[in-house]
């Protein structure tokens, strides 16, 4: 009885696992490979004094300045997060209103909203296709949300407009649209061209969520600067290094971005975090060759597991989505682990064939390419 009703029924996200056992080689949660640059270890460390007791600046005022320098924006188009987890549950907050039967926990008045007006249940729904990111369903259902979830094309692609528009299965009226872009889990990414079509038949916001984007050929950046209802999502955790240090960042129309920055906690994104992304954005040069060998890896790891009779998706992110021969995905996963190597499986209906695995270093590539071997031949 303490406890909220949707609380109480809410299933919680579940991150890849973080193991405590030494030795095994970690290609399950999408991490880079490579450290941070030495420069960014640099300056942490002399960050790293008395100074802790102060409050770091609450707007991530530096910070912002630098990014919007990068992206030829001003600074009110950007809002720095605690990850850009942090940005898309305050967009949840933001742009969608609870529903009120979902938000009091109760299913069954849920089915008597389901009767609600067509513009009542819009403004309530968060959307998104499956397979992509599993927080989304879970930012959803924490705020008392409806969810609108339709599926990608078989081979992951995005659905042309034509579809969905004659689908009906599509809402361009939600409150608020996820696209991951470059997809994950699947690795496909998705035309700027494609995206901004889609953006533009959209009334509600759209949030194209590019975790990844450093690692594809386009990005789509510029859509949230011309469009006044999309934002992007961008993180230094994959590309940058710098997962642990939770920094994230939207780029958007001054309107959304004030929305989002209204919601926030004072002081969200830690201090040592500010000055490592900052370090960050001065060594891009270190960044951008890891990007170059990351997807070269990512190339010769593709290939070389197509030729052991592994169905590989074409990906344009750090990790590949992969359909294994003579095993279930899930004994995969068991049989990797049994020797070291720990990947990623989900159940969902949609990939639950595929195994996904982050792109490690060389070194670790070989190790799973040996394990792999070994499985096929008992
Ligand atoms: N979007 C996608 C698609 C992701 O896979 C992740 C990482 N799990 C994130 C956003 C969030 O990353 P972070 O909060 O570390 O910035």
């Amino acid at each position: 009885m303490l406890i909220r009703p949707l609380v109480r029924a809410l299933h919680a996200y579940v991150p890849g696992e973080q193991p405590k056992i030494k030795g095994l080689i970690k290609l399950n949660t999408n991490e880079n490979p490579y450290p941070p640059a030495p420069a960014v270890l640099k300056a942490i460390r002399a960050a790293v004094d008395g100074r802790l007791r102060l409050y770091q600046n609450p707007t991530a005022q530096t910070l912002r300045e630098r990014l919007a320098q990068l992206h030829d924006c001003a600074p009110e188009n950007v809002m720095v997060g605690n990850g850009s987890d942090e940005l898309l549950a305050l967009a949840v907050r933001a742009f969608v209103e609870p529903d009120p039967g979902l938000a009091s926990g109760g299913s069954r008045v849920a089915d008597a909203e389901s009767r609600a007006p067509r513009a009542r249940r819009s403004r309530s729904t968060v959307q998104f296709f499956a397979p992509s990111y599993s927080l989304y369903p879970v930012l959803a259902a924490a705020h008392g949300a409806r969810t609108n979830v339709v599926r990608l094309a078989a081979d992951f692609s995005l659905p042309s407009l034509e579809l969905l528009q004659r689908s009906k299965a599509w809402d361009f009226d939600a409150a608020l649209t996820f696209v991951t872009t470059p997809n994950a889990p699947s690795g496909r990414a998705f035309s700027t061209a494609e995206l901004d079509a889609l953006c533009r038949a959209h009334r509600g916001v759209v949030l194209l969520d590019e975790a990844y984007v450093d690692f594809a050929e386009e990005n789509a950046l510029q859509l949230a600067l011309k469009h006044p209802h999309v934002l992007v999502a961008r993180t230094f955790s994959k590309a940058y290094s710098l997962c642990f240090q939770r920094v994230g960042y939207a780029v958007g129309h001054p309107a959304l971005v004030d929305a989002l920055d209204k919601l926030r906690d004072s002081y969200n994104v830690n201090g040592l975090g500010q000055i490592a992304a900052l370090a960050t954005l001065e060594a891009l040069p270190y960044y951008r060759a890891n990007f170059e060998r990351i997807k070269a890896s990512r190339g010769r790891l593709s290939e070389q597991l197509s030729d052991l009779g592994f169905q590989v998706l074409p990906s344009q992110t750090n990790f590949i989505l992969v359909r294994p021969p003579l095993h279930s995905a899930k004994v995969w996963l068991e049989k990797l682990r049994e020797r070291k190597l720990l990947v990623r499986w989900f159940s969902a209906p949609e990939v639950k064939e595929f195994l996904r695995i982050t792109i490690g270093t060389e070194a670790e590539c070989a190790a799973l390419l040996k394990a792999v071997r070994r499985i096929l031949s008992p």
